[in-house]
Parts: structure tokens; sequence; C-alpha cells
């Protein structure tokens, strides 16, 4: 019987033998995608809010989960404007997508995103379809991550930074005009809990917007604190460029959407008349959208948001597309715990466009409005200590998602 086996032995390993430079894929890389299912949650605001189109009166988001058979599973997020039903990219996640791409390889992230976005092309490419890609995908990296040992930072080529500083995003109405004094406390508050960097919310009437502007220019020190302003395509050309003339001297970051995203020769006409540095892209799409807009020679700064420009695959491609038009990327970050953390692991990865020795770094968008799916949502939440955000270098996203919380805020 010895003898046996081990004829059976070498037969067996003379039929099987391969070149010593090929080795299988590895057991635990081999795996299929068993589920993707969209969490709506949502929750009332106490007070209601005001941006410049309209009142936000319920807190929305889209979460993406995506099992699989090994155990893994990813999260990732559709992003859900102030405006948006998160009821959008959840039916185009599960009626669309995951039909689509239940049963293949999670890792072929480049493979399925191309798949999903020509899949929908006659139907998608912006808006909340984008969104219910870019939630898959991130999940799909989380996945990656998790499977390969590595923070999704890593999958990217590696951190250029292992923190950063956020700035304030804030400002918001609960009347609409008349609230300068107001606003210029909220400035001070900001400033007393450690922010350097602050966004003020414009576009409720060009005069409003300047007292505004000019109470907290007062109440701050411009020596410490650097302001941007966002006027969420509030105003047309003229206006667009008045408002920017009349905050040409207060040494502005950015000048955040001026006008209408499709408005991209308004945007190139203002960036060749004001001082201050143009931004947009929170409502732009894919390499193909962000290539129209530095076609356009539109922006200074690019400001692609994780959950709704196509995820970290667009994101890479965007970025790319950014450093050779001499763009800056700086990511716009508005939605819960899972898109935070998603967009701290793109900003670990992001190159910067102007080497030198002193280049100013990407910052974070902090928004410091009330939202329970930001502090409640994973375990370890992010926490702003001595001016800076950690990120972490757990594998994939680095997340615990709190099933209480889910539960607790889940409509569907
Ligand atoms: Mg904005």
């Amino acid at each position: 019987l010895n003898r046996l086996s081990s004829w059976l032995k070498f037969r067996h390993t003379k039929n099987n033998s391969r070149p010593c430079t090929q080795r299988p894929v590895k057991r635990d890389l081999i795996m299929k995608i068993t589920n993707i299912r969209a969490h709506i949650l949502s929750s009332p605001l106490e007070t209601p809010f005001a941006f410049s189109q309209g009142w936000v009166s319920t807190r929305s988001a889209t979460l993406i989960e995506v099992t699989t058979d090994t155990g893994l599973t990813g999260w990732g997020e559709a992003f859900c404007q102030g405006l948006e039903t998160p009821q959008i990219a959840a039916t185009a996640t599960e009626s669309c997508f995951a039909p689509m791409l239940i049963g293949r390889n999670p890792l072929s992230t480049e493979k399925h995103w191309f798949d999903m976005y020509n899949r929908s092309r006659d139907f998608g490419r912006k808006g909340a379809v984008m969104a219910a890609i870019s939630g898959i995908d991130i999940a799909l990296w989380d996945i990656a991550g998790q499977a390969y040992k590595q923070p999704v930072w890593q999958l990217l080529g590696g951190a250029h930074r292992r923190q950063v500083e956020p700035y304030a995003t804030g400002f918001y109405r609960i009347k609409g005009q008349g609230e300068a004094e107001r606003l210029a406390e909220e400035a001070q508050m900001h400033a007393q809990n450690g922010f350097r960097y602050m966004k003020v919310k414009l576009g409720f009437g060009v005069r409003d917007d300047i007292c505004v502007m000019q109470a907290i220019q007062k109440a701050i020190d411009p020596a410490e604190i650097t302001l941007m302003v966002d006027s969420n395509h509030a105003y047309g050309r003229s206006e667009a460029l008045y408002l920017g003339q009349a905050l040409a001297d207060m040494h502005l970051r950015w000048y955040e959407e001026p006008v209408a995203p499709e408005d991209y020769e308004g945007y190139a006409d203002l960036r060749r008349r004001l001082p201050m540095a143009i931004a947009g892209g929170e409502n732009e799409h894919s390499l193909y959208g962000f290539n129209a807009l530095f076609e356009g020679a539109c922006v200074d700064i690019a400001q692609p948001d994780i959950g709704s420009c196509g995820g970290f695959t667009a994101a890479r491609h965007i970025t790319a597309l950014a450093q050779a038009k001499g763009v800056e990327i700086n990511p716009h970050v508005w939605g819960s715990a899972v898109a935070q953390a998603a967009s701290l692991h793109l900003i670990a990865a992001l190159p910067n466009t102007h080497h030198s020795l002193f280049a100013r770094q990407p910052i974070l968008e902090y928004d410091q409005s009330s939202h329970p799916f930001r502090r409640e949502l994973t375990r370890h939440p992010i926490q702003m200590q001595d001016g800076f955000v950690q990120i972490n270098d757990a594998p994939g996203l680095g997340i615990e998602i709190r099933k209480d919380t889910l539960a607790h805020y889940r409509i569907n």
C-alpha cells in the first residue's frame, strides 16, 4: 500500500507540475458577490436650515452593503444631496446594478465600474445614478482592502499624508436673510474650536452676502483664519462677478460654485476676471464630466465627491486628469461617516498638483451642522485632535458600522 501511495503521489505531481514562477491565486482572493443592499436612512431635523437652493428639513443617506461568499462585507455610500430623496440611488443600486454584479468577483473594481457606466449611459452619467455607482464602487474597494489586508489608501498607491487639517463648513441660515450677526458669532465659535479654515454659505442675495462676509471678517483674526465662500450656484454670471469683486480683498482660499455646474463658459469667464481661485465639481461626475470641466479651463480647484463622482475608481481617473491639467483636487465631503472615511482614504492618496516644499495640502470638509449619521453610525467617528484628523491604517475603509444606528434610522 505504501508503494502504491508513493507511485500515485509521483503521478499526481508529474501531471500537475507547473513552472516554478507560476503560483495559483490565493484561495481567499477568489470570491463572489452574494448580495448588494441599499439601506435608506432618514432623520427629521429639529431645526430646518437653508442653503441657497432651498430648505433642508430631513437628513438622509443611502448606504450600500455588499456581501460576499467569503464572509467579507464592504460598505459604501451614494451621496444624497440636501434636497434629494435617498430612494433614487437606492433603486438604481438594487434594480439596475445589483443583478448585474451578483456572482462576480468584487476585486475587479475597474471592470465593474465601466460595466456599470456602460449599462446606464443612456439614462445615467450624472446625478443619483452615478451616486449609486459610487456607493457600490466604494464598497468594492472596502472589500478589496480587507481581502488584501491593506487600507484603501495603500491600494490607491500609498499615502502622501496620514493626517489632514479639517475646515468648518456651516453658516447655514435658519431665517434666510439678515443673519450677519449670528453668523459672525458662529465664526468665532469655529475659531475657538480650533478651526483655521472656514467655508461660509452664501447665495442669499448679493447685498446680504456682502454684509455677512464683512461681519465675519470683523469678528475673526484674518491673520489666523482663512475663509472660503460657497454660493451653491445661486447666481448668474453678472451677480457672481459682482460678489467676487466685492470679496476680492478677503484673501479667500476659494470661491465655490459661483454659477450653475453646466455653465462652463461662465466658470471660465469668472476665473479670468477674479483674483481668487475658482472651485467647483461637487455636481460633476466621472472622468468624462471632469474632462469637460478641465477642457473648459473652468476651475483652479476641482471638488469631486467620492459618493457621487463615481467612487474611488472614478476619483483615480479624475485625479490623473487634473494632474495633467494643473488643477488641484480638494474633495467635497457632506455624506455620513462612511463617506467621511472614504474621503479620508482618497485625500491620503492625492498627490500635490503643484509640488513645492511648502505646497498647500488638501483640507477636509468637516460639516458642523447636526447629523446623526456621522457621530452615531460607526464605532470610531472621525475626530479633530490638535487641529488635524488622523487617517487610519486598518484594512479597507477601516470602519465598523453600528447595526443599532442602522436599524434605528432605516426606513426601507
Ligand atoms: Mg459646495
